[in-house]
């Protein structure tokens, strides 16, 4: 099968690869989302993949890796002593596997239910040998997620998106008819926004600067979608926080941060109302500045989430299902495997403000 592997900066090249253990599950990939961090991987990487000659001591993954981590599709084959599923199943991939599935004795964050924070946890599509710029891939089963016969599979590959935002609204501790201020409208705070809106939240703010997603934050459902960037000399005050002064004279509940910019955290951090949460949903690529008494003196909660479990990709198979979020909103291109460098890596790094979400899809 054809597969697109990392072989290190700007240096990715379709390439043979093929094999299926016995404790396995072969997958036919038939679409794969493009996440920021394979832009990441392949303008400055490798970051997270393992570099040449270094493979990961848990998996052995080593450069070159295939790439992609955002996979739906239809199992193909069973190893002979895997149980519980048959051919033909629709399912979506959870790239993270950890002690569980790895053989190592479980770590703190495994025993208590926690994967995310597992600390040997790898991906698939990154340090876990297989990923979805493949035509297939071979799994744990432990890492399949069933996905209901009314979820097409093309919104199925934004389940791993969807993980990611419902976990972080989880651990939030949001609850019904809270209202929030969401920083950065992006896959994960458009995703946040979606799920949002399926759950009873109150008034919801964007602050985003991208006509493309402020024009979908709006279509999405935000109450009001502010861009930062339009100040004026004549009046250079925080257009977000006037918006939400407005309504909320002491602020909102929860502030989730998808931007991690020293701008939007201070933002973030203002918004809220005495005693609510702040929210890091991003990565951040250096440390910012904070001055914690912008925390105590109002007893404000500043905590952050990463990735998923699979009881998040449970949640969202069963919201899609239900068709409680317009998911399809999210997709802004689909290109075949063969396009991946130049109608996805490189479209997304010149033609940003273009894009949400680009699938690759195999099959084409
Ligand atoms: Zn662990």
């Amino acid at each position: 099968m054809q597969a697109l592997r990392l072989h290190g900066k700007r240096d990715s090249w379709l390439t043979l690869w093929s094999q299926c253990a016995p404790t396995q599950v072969r997958v036919e990939v038939e679409f794969c989302g493009i996440c920021g961090s394979d832009i990441h991987e392949y303008l400055a990487g490798p970051i997270l993949a393992p570099a040449g000659g270094n493979p990961n001591e848990h998996t052995g993954a080593t450069l070159p890796v295939i790439m992609g981590h955002e996979m739906s599709g239809t199992i193909t084959e069973l190893g002979e002593q895997v149980k519980g599923f048959t051919i033909g199943q629709k399912v979506v991939v959870n790239p993270l596997v950890s002690d569980f599935e790895h053989g190592t004795p479980p770590c703190l964050s495994c025993l208590a239910g926690r994967i995310n924070t597992c600390k040997r946890a790898t991906f698939y599509g990154i340090n876990t040998p297989g990923g979805g710029f493949s035509s297939q891939i071979t799994v744990n089963p432990s890492n399949l997620i069933l996905v209901p016969e009314n979820v097409s599979l093309k919104i199925a590959a934004l389940a791993e998106p969807l993980a990611v935002a419902t976990h972080m609204i989880r651990k939030s501790g949001f609850t019904a008819g809270q209202s929030v201020l969401i920083l950065g409208a992006g896959p994960i705070g458009l995703a946040l926004l979606m799920l949002l809106r399926s759950m009873e939240v109150g008034k919801i703010f964007v602050s985003e600067v991208s006509d493309l997603r402020i024009q979908q934050a709006r279509q999405l459902g935000a109450d009001a979608v502010i861009d930062p960037t339009k100040v004026s000399s004549a009046n250079p005050s925080n257009l977000v926080l006037n918006a939400i002064h407005e309504v909320l004279e002491e602020g909102v509940d929860i502030s989730f941060d998808a931007s991690g910019l020293q701008s939007t955290l201070e933002t973030a951090i203002a918004a809220v109302r005495p005693g609510g949460a702040i929210f890091n949903v991003a990565i951040h690529e250096k440390p910012l500045l904070l001055n914690l008494n912008d925390i105590s003196v109002t007893e404000k909660n500043l905590t952050g989430g990463i990735c998923y479990t699979k009881e998040d990709f449970e949640l969202v198979m069963t919201l899609l299902s239900n068709k409680r979020i317009a998911a399809e909103h999210m997709i802004t291109s689909v290109v075949p495997l063969t396009d991946v460098v130049k109608g996805g890596f490189l479209e997304l790094i010149d033609n940003k403000t273009q894009h949400v979400k680009i699938l690759i899809q195999p099959t084409i």
